[in-house]
C-alpha cells in the first residue's frame, strides 16, 4: 500500500513571515493524518525559517530544486549538502517551468536526480507533456523519454525512493485539469515503464503524483484513482484553506 503525498509548490512566492504563517497552518492541517504524508516547497529565501516552523511536526520540507554538485563554482545554485544542513528531506526536479522556461534538458535533470540520492534528499521527478504533444498523440512517447532519461543510471535500490510527478504542461496554473481518465492513463502507463525498467515490485512501490489544477474540488477524484498516489500542488497550495482541503482528501 503506498502512502498518499499531497505536496505543495510555492514557486517564486511569499516573503519569509508570510511563508511562515503558511507553513503553521499547513502542520495545523496535516495534524491527525497519521496516513499520509505531507510536503511544502517554499521558496529559498525561506526554507531555514520555514523549517524552525515545521520542528517537531510531521510535514516534509521540500526544495524546489537542486544542484548536481556538492559545491564549487555554480554561482545561483544550492547544493544538496546545504539543503540537507537545513534540514530539507525532499527535492523537485524536472518541473516544466525549469524545463520550459530555464531550458533545463532531461541530461541535467538525470544529474540533478541523481545527485538528490546520493546526498540523501527525497526526489520528485516531475514529467509532463504540452498541449502539442497530447494533440499530436505522443503523450506516451514523452512521457517515456523522459522517465528513460530521469531515471537513467539510477540504482533499483535508489529508484525506489523517487517519487514521480505526471504534470501535463497545458494543465499548470491553467485552470485546466487532466481528466481523471487521462491522469490514470498516464500514471499507470508510467507504472508500467517502471515495471519494464527494473521490476513489478518497485514499480508498486514508487508513487506517482499528478500535479495541474488540483483543487478542493476534484481532489477526491483524482485521489480515487488506482494509479494515483498523491498531488503536486501549486496555485491551491497558496491558501491554507484550499490545501487543508487537498491535505485532507477523502
Ligand atoms: C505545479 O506548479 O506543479 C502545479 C501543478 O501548479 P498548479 O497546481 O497551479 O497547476
Amino acid at each position: 500500500m503506498r502512502r498518499a503525498l499531497l505536496a505543495g509548490n510555492w514557486k517564486m512566492h511569499l516573503n519569509i513571515a508570510e511563508a511562515v504563517d503558511l507553513a503553521r497552518g499547513v502542520v495545523e492541517a496535516a495534524a491527525g493524518c497519521s496516513d499520509r504524508d505531507v510536503m511544502i516547497a517554499p521558496p529559498f529565501t525561506a526554507l531555514s525559517a520555514v523549517a524552525q516552523a515545521l520542528q517537531g511536526s510531521q510535514v516534509f520540507l521540500g526544495a524546489q530544486n537542486v544542484a548536481w554538485e556538492a559545491k564549487g563554482a555554480f554561482t545561483g545554485e544550492i547544493a544538496p549538502p546545504m539543503l540537507k544542513d537545513i534540514g530539507v528531506r525532499m527535492a523537485i526536479i524536472g518541473h516544466s517551468e525549469r524545463r520550459h522556461i530555464f531550458g533545463e534538458d532531461d541530461a541535467m535533470i538525470n544529474r540533478r536526480l541523481r545527485a538528490a540520492l546520493e546526498f540523501g534528499l527525497t526526489p520528485v521527478l516531475c514529467l509532463g507533456e504540452t498541449l502539442e504533444e497530447r494533440e499530436g498523440g505522443k503523450t506516451m512517447a514523452v512521457l517515456e523519454a523522459q522517465l528513460r532519461s530521469g531515471l537513467q543510471d539510477v540504482p533499483t535500490g535508489q529508484a525506489e525512493q523517487t517519487v514521480l510527478a505526471y504534470e501535463p504542461v497545458w494543465a499548470i496554473g491553467t485552470g485546466k485539469t487532466a481528466t481523471t481518465e487521462q491522469a490514470q492513463e498516464a500514471h499507470a502507463f508510467l507504472r508500467g515503464l517502471l515495471a519494464s525498467f527494473y521490476d513489478k515490485n518497485l514499480a508498486e512501490t514508487v508513487r506517482i503524483l499528478y500535479g495541474g489544477s488540483v483543487k478542493p474540488d476534484n481532489v477526491d477524484a483524482l485521489m480515487a484513482q488506482a494509479d494515483i498516489d498523491g498531488a503536486l500542488v501549486g496555485g491551491a497550495a497558496l491558501k491554507i484553506d484550499s490545501f487543508k482541503r487537498i491535505v485532507r482528501f477523502q
